[in-house]
C-alpha cells in the first residue's frame, strides 16, 4: 500500500503525491507567540513533525516551513477583538516585541526538548510586510479586494469557491448573526487583509494609511509563498484553523495566483484535557514545565501526544501520561533486549527473520494508513513479545534492532542510545588524557564530543577529570 492521507479539502483518503517527484513542500501553521505554547499546541506541532519524519522515512526531501505569528492574530480569530500579543503585553506591562521574543525563545527550547526536527525556516509574520502588501495590491488590482478608510478587505463573493474547505456557504454565513456586521464591509463575511488602527503598537505605514497592520490570514499566505512558492503539497494546522484561517488563506492565495494553493490540507484534532476544553479558568493549561514538575520527561510527553491517530480524540490526563511513560519504557526495554540478543542469542541465527519482516510491515502499513501511529505500534510490541520468548536468532535480532532504530527515526522518543557503563567512560577519559599529554588536541576533543553525544559531560577539576550525566 502507498501512503494515504486524509485530505480535509476533499474529505477523503487519497494516495499521497507531490508536485515535484521526491520533494514534499509543507507549510505548518505555527504558534501565536503571546503565551508559551501548551501541550495542546504541541499535539498539532508534533503531528507536523511526525508527518515530516514519515515522509523522510519514505524517501522524500521535505521542505518544511513553520511560521511564527507575532502580529495580527485577534482574539476572535477573525476581524474583531484585540491583538493577542498586544493584549498580553498590556497584562505583563511589556512591549509586544518583547513578549514575542520571549515566547518564541521558549517555543524553540520546547521544540528541542521534544526532539522536533527543525523546519527549514521559521518565518516571522512581522518580517514579511512587503510580501503581504504585494499580494494585497495584486488582489486589489484583480478586483478581489477593496479599500475603505485605511482598511482593505477581501471580497468573498469574488471567489466563488469560498467555503470549499470548511463546507461553510456564504449565504449561510450571511444569514448568521455570528459575524458582527462592520459598516465598511460589502458583505458581512468579507475579511480584513489590512487594518488601520492608530492605537496599535505594532504598525506599519503603507499607501493604505500611516498606521496599519496585517490580517492574520494574509500572513500565512505571504510566508508560504515567499518560502515555498505559489503551490504547496501540504498545509497543516489544528482543526480550529480550518475556518476561518485556512478558508481565507485559500481564497487569497488562489485569487492571487490563479492556481490551487495546497494539494493536501491536513488537520489534527484538538487535545482535550480531563475530558474537556483546555482553559486558563479551569487551570488545566499545561506547559512542558508542568509536565516536568510531575516527573515526566519531554520524550514521554511526545509519546503520549503522538501515539494515537492525529484525527482521533485524545484526552490528556495524568493517568494517560503514566500509561504512555510505561509503554515507552517497554520500547526502551525492547531495544536493550534486541541489542543483547543480537550479540548473545544462541542457535539458528536466522531464526525469526520472517517474523521481524512481518513486524516491519505492520508498522509501515499503520503509518501509511494516514499516519495511524496506534495501528503501527503493534509492530514494535510484536517484536518485544518475540525477543522475550527467545524467538529471534542473532541475525533476526540485529535486523529487528535496525528496524526499531529506523522506526524511532519516525517516533523520535525511544531511548536507542547504548548506555555507557562507568568502566567504558573511565577508559575513554584515560584515552583522552593520554591524547592531551601527547598534545593531540584533535583526538582529545573528539573523545570529549563522543562522550557528550552519549550524554556524558566532562569537567576538569583540581583533582582531575570528573564526569556526570547531562
Ligand atoms: P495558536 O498559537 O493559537 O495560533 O495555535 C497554534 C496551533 O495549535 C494551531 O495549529 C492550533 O490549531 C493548535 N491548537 C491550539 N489549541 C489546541 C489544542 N487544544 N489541541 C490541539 N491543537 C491545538
Ligand atoms: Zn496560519
Amino acid at each position: 500500500m502507498s501512503f494515504q492521507v486524509f485530505n480535509s479539502l476533499t474529505r477523503k483518503l487519497e494516495p499521497f503525491r507531490t508536485l515535484e517527484p521526491g520533494v514534499a513542500r509543507m507549510y505548518n501553521c505555527g504558534p501565536t507567540v503571546y503565551n508559551r505554547p501548551h501541550v495542546g499546541n504541541y499535539r498539532a506541532f508534533l503531528f507536523a513533525d511526525t508527518l515530516r519524519r514519515w515522509l523522510e522515512y519514505r524517501g522524500y526531501r521535505v521542505e518544511q516551513v513553520m511560521n511564527i505569528t507575532d502580529v495580527g492574530h485577534l482574539t476572535d480569530d477573525g476581524d474583531e477583538g484585540e491583538d493577542k500579543l498586544e493584549k498580553q503585553a498590556k497584562k505583563e506591562k511589556l512591549d509586544p516585541w518583547e513578549i514575542s521574543r520571549k515566547v518564541a525563545a521558549q517555543f524553540f527550547a520546547d521544540l528541542k526538548a521534544l526532539g522536533v526536527r527543525p523546519a527549514r525556516v521559521y518565518p516571522k509574520a512581522s518580517d514579511h510586510i512587503p510580501e503581504m502588501v504585494e499580494i494585497i495590491e495584486g488582489l486589489l488590482a484583480k478586483g478581489h479586494a477593496y479599500e475603505t478608510g485605511g482598511n482593505v478587505y477581501f471580497d468573498v463573493k469574488s471567489f466563488p469557491s469560498y467555503g470549499k474547505l470548511s463546507g461553510n456557504k456564504v449565504e449561510e454565513l450571511d444569514a448568521g448573526a455570528r459575524i458582527a456586521v462592520r459598516e465598511d464591509k460589502r458583505n458581512p463575511e468579507d475579511f480584513a487583509l489590512w487594518k488601520s488602527d492608530p492605537a496599535h503598537i505594532m504598525k506599519w505605514a503603507t499607501r493604505f494609511g500611516p498606521h496599519g497592520f496585517p490580517g492574520w490570514h494574509i500572513e500565512c499566505s505571504a510566508m508560504a509563498r515567499k518560502h515555498l512558492g505559489d503551490r504547496l503539497d501540504i498545509h497543516t494546522g489544528g482543526e480550529d484553523n480550518i475556518f476561518p484561517h485556512h478558508e481565507c488563506e485559500i481564497a487569497q492565495t488562489e485569487s492571487f495566483t490563479g492556481q490551487p494553493f495546497a494539494t493536501f490540507w491536513m488537520h489534527s484534532k484538538f487535545l482535550q484535557v480531563d475530558g474537556g476544553k483546555m482553559s486558563k479558568s479551569l487551570g488545566n493549561v499545561y506547559t512542558l514545565d508542568d509536565v516536568a514538575a510531575k516527573g515526566y520527561q519531554p520524550r514521554q510527553l511526545r509519546f503520549a501526544l503522538i501515539r494515537g491517530h492525529y484525527r482521533a480524540p485524545l484526552n490528556f490526563t495524568w493517568d494517560a501520561m503514566k500509561d504512555a511513560a510505561s509503554s515507552l519504557e517497554n520500547l526502551d526495554d525492547l531495544v536493550v533486549r534486541l541489542r543483547r540478543a543480537a550479540k548473545d542469542a544462541e542457535g539458528d541465527a536466522a531464526r525469526g527473520l520472517d517474523l521481524v519482516a512481518a513486524a516491519r510491515v505492520t508498522f509501515e502499513e499503520g503509518m501509511d494508513d494516514d499516519l495511524n501511529v496506534s495501528r503501527a505500534l503493534p509492530g514494535l510490541s510484536a517484536l518485544r513479545a518475540l525477543v522475550l520468548e527467545g524467538k529471534l536468532g542473532r541475525d533476526a535480532a540485529a535486523k529487528a534492532l535496525e528496524f526499531v532504530t529506523a522506526a524511532n527515526g519516525v517516533l523520535g522518543c525511544i531511548s536507542v542510545e547504548e548506555e555507557l557503563l562507568a568502566a567504558d567512560i573511565e577508559a575513554l577519559i584515560e584515552k583522552r588524557q593520554a591524547a592531551r599529554k601527547a598534545k593531540d588536541f584533535k583526538e582529545s576533543d573528539r573523545i570529549r564530543d563522543e562522550l557528550l553525544a552519549k550524554g556524558i559531560v566532562l569537567e576538569d577539576t583540581p583533582k582531575g577529570v570528573v564526569w556526570r550525566k547531562k
